[in-house]
């Protein structure tokens, strides 16, 4: 993926790990891709995968114990949306365990294990990994193609 400061537009977010911050994370970035043109399908899709990975950061990277900052990279270049949200918490002990449909390791009732799958469907590109220095990074790409 290219550095950061290289894309022709983009933004940083910064917000405290909280569910009530989910809903304006979401749309502040779906609001920032407006400028290529996408269609409603497409910027559902992009809503759909910011909101997983920041409820993830939000439930499973932190706890009440232990509260921590959600950054959100997003980039825009040649029509593709680059987004990047990064947490501090725990880490994922088996990133292919977790991607997997239907994996949680949450109750059934609490947690369906479909947010990995539902942003692989959602965005082009996903990529997952843990960061040295703790937490996770999640990593995800959509070329807007309805912009013409
Ligand atoms: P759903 O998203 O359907 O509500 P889920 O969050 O359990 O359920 P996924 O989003 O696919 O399902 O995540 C799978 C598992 O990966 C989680 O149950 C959790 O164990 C782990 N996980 C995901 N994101 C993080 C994160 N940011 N920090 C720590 N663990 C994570
Ligand atoms: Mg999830």
């Amino acid at each position: 993926m290219d550095s950061f400061e290289n894309f022709e537009n983009k933004f940083y977010l910064k917000l405290d790990a909280k569910l009530i911050n989910e809903g304006f994370a979401r749309s502040m970035v779906a609001t920032f891709c407006v400028q290529l043109n996408p269609s409603i399908s497409e910027i559902n899709d992009i809503k759909t995968a910011v909101s997983e990975a920041v409820t993830n950061s939000i439930v499973h990277g932190y706890s009440k114990e232990k509260r921590g900052d959600i950054e959100i990279y997003v980039g825009i270049k040649n029509n593709v949306v680059y987004i990047k949200v990064v947490d501090l918490g725990t880490g994922i002990e088996d990133i292919d365990k977790a991607r997997q449909p239907f994996f949680t390791t949450k109750s059934q009732e609490e947690r369906s294990g479909m947010g990995f799958t539902l942003m692989e469907s959602f965005m082009d590109t996903l990529n997952v990994y843990n960061n040295a220095d703790g937490g996770v990074t999640v990593e995800m790409t959509k070329e807007i193609k309805s912009n013409l």
